[in-house]
């Protein structure tokens, strides 16, 4: 966001951080488009569910990635992700995976939390889409941006260097 923009929205009452510095680390590491929209997702969860929510996962290499991937492949670990390096949103800091933070324990979101619809409406209402709407593999913590792109279309600016000056992938 534009600084001036920025104070706009900050005048308008919006919160630069939420409850959690965890989760304000991992905002931090995010594709600078999607930032505002997880601190408002995560301060409303707050504000009008009375739910503290943490980002437990965020921005993750490529590198990172295909570790995750060869879980269970290269080894007897459980298979944990059917997504390659390059092919996941969480790769461009585009997706973020969400856990409930309550009398200090995780508390996993799934299709039986209690607030479920309500959590996903806010993320909604931000241009969020959520894994547990995907048909084949329902990821219910999974929420992700994705401008329009598909994961093989990043990965093609990714590999020609259409990086912004943090080292991001352009997104116009
Ligand atoms: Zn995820």
């Amino acid at each position: 966001m534009h600084p001036v923009a920025m104070v706009d929205y900050y005048m308008e009452g919006k919160k630069t951080e939420t409850w959690d510095k965890v989760t304000n680390s991992r905002i931090a590491l995010l594709h600078p488009k999607i930032r505002q929209h997880t601190l408002d997702f995560i301060n409303d969860a707050e504000s009008k569910l009375n739910l503290k929510l943490r980002v437990s996962d965020g921005y993750r290499s490529i590198e990172e990635q295909n570790k995750l991937y060869d879980k269970g492949r290269v080894n007897s670990d459980p298979i944990v992700t059917k997504v390659k390096g390059g092919y996941s949103f969480h790769n461009y800091g585009l997706a973020i995976d969400v856990v409930e933070i309550l009398d200090n324990k995780a508390i996993f979101l799934d299709d039986k939390h209690r607030k479920i619809k309500e959590i996903v409406d806010i993320a909604k209402s931000y241009g969020f889409l959520w894994g547990g709407d995907w048909i084949t593999f329902k990821d219910y913590p999974h929420f992700e941006i994705t401008f329009g792109y598909k994961a093989s279309e990043l990965l093609k600016k990714y590999n020609e260097g259409e990086l912004d000056d943090e080292g991001y992938v352009n997104i116009s």
